[in-house]
């Protein structure tokens, strides 16, 4: 069976990995800070603008308190992860679940009353933030890191961008792993005080959401290869665009996306799943309406009904990806 997703770890990220266990240093070494500047890097910021943490569900709930959002309205798409749910309620975020435009995964912020939003960049589309004023702005860049506009890196546009490197994400830090960046040096600062809890007795609030050397180190290998990466996973778009398949897209010339979904859109979800499982090729629904974190949105009601998600990753062969193509053709035209 061809996997759906898989993780692309391989010979390099496991030397960097035994390197650390022989030298002890497991935790405040350099390895955390050198990925978190490599990270300004690739991104366009200045050094010591971005911090890592456990995973990006840490990173989304650090984000809303070091913007101060407990007891505020947080908008977010009810056509999202629970994460962001869950980072809501922990930090006493009142959340508001919004619809999405028509046949994409964006945020609809029309009227809408929020005092601050969380904007995923789903299946790594990139997209233009609205225009909000006064309010604050979370990037969630967790399945788009690589993607930009014409006005820079997402994740560095907003107020804090949020990343994950979980296992099947654009990079992954060996499993688990998140980061936040901002171009606002002093809520990186301010996050980093939150993480550090050891021998600082005061009245803050602070919680461990510390990663580790071995993680940083593997997500440091990772991040070298994001290229790469990103070049495979559009060869395997360009084969299934070739094919024909009706991908969703967004052409915008303003925009660069990183394909992290290649999500086919059609009426009849189950009926080539269970075609394409037949043909050992594990596809799936990547939104079903249980997963809706609000029932009442009409447009992300439709889009759980009418989307396939197909295999693409790093080690998906060209090959396979043509296997897939002709495949799913075939069971269209059926
Ligand atoms: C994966 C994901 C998260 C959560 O990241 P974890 O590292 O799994 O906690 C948040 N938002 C989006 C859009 C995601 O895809």
């Amino acid at each position: 069976m061809i996997p759906h997703n898989q993780p692309s770890l391989g010979e390099q990220e496991a030397r960097a990995a035994a390197a650390i266990v022989s030298s002890n240093k497991l935790v405040q070494g350099s390895q955390t800070r050198d990925f978190e500047d490599e990270m300004c890097q690739y991104l366009g910021l200045p050094p010591g603008h971005a911090v890592c943490v456990s995973s990006g569900t840490s990173a989304l709930y650090v984000a809303l308190n070091v913007l101060a959002l407990q007891n505020k309205k947080v908008g977010l798409p009810s056509y999202s992860c629970t994460s962001l749910k869950h980072a809501c309620t922990l930090n006493n975020s009142k959340p508001v679940f919004l619809d999405i435009k028509a046949n994409t995964p964006i945020v609809e912020t029309n009227y809408n009353s929020f005092d601050a939003l969380i904007y995923p960049y789903l299946y790594g589309f990139a997209s233009h933030l609205p225009k909000l004023v006064d309010k604050l702005i979370i990037e969630d860049v967790a399945q788009a890191l690589g993607a930009r506009t014409n006005n820079g890196m997402l994740g560095t546009l907003g107020d804090i961008g949020v990343l994950s490197f979980y296992a099947t994400k654009m990079i992954s830090s060996g499993g688990q792993g998140g980061m936040l960046v901002s171009k606002d040096k002093t809520l990186i600062e301010q996050a980093k005080q939150y993480l550090n809890f050891d021998q600082v007795i005061d009245q803050e609030q602070r919680f461990n959401f510390h990663i580790t050397e071995i993680q940083a180190a593997i997500g440091r290998v990772q991040l070298r290869k994001l290229p790469e990466f990103i070049e495979k996973r559009n060869a395997i778009w360009q084969i299934y665009q070739d094919h024909q398949l009706p991908l969703m897209d967004i052409d915008d010339e303003n925009l660069k996306h990183v394909r992290y979904r290649a999500i086919v859109m059609t009426s009849n979800v189950n009926r080539l799943i269970n075609y394409l499982a037949e043909y050992g090729i594990r596809a799936i629904n990547p939104f079903t309406t249980s997963e809706l974190l609000s029932a009442e949105n009409i447009n992300a009601s439709q889009l759980c009904r009418q989307t396939l998600s197909l295999p693409i990753y790093p080690n998906l062969s060209l090959a396979q990806a043509k296997y897939i193509a002709r495949t799913l053709q075939q069971g269209i035209k059926i």
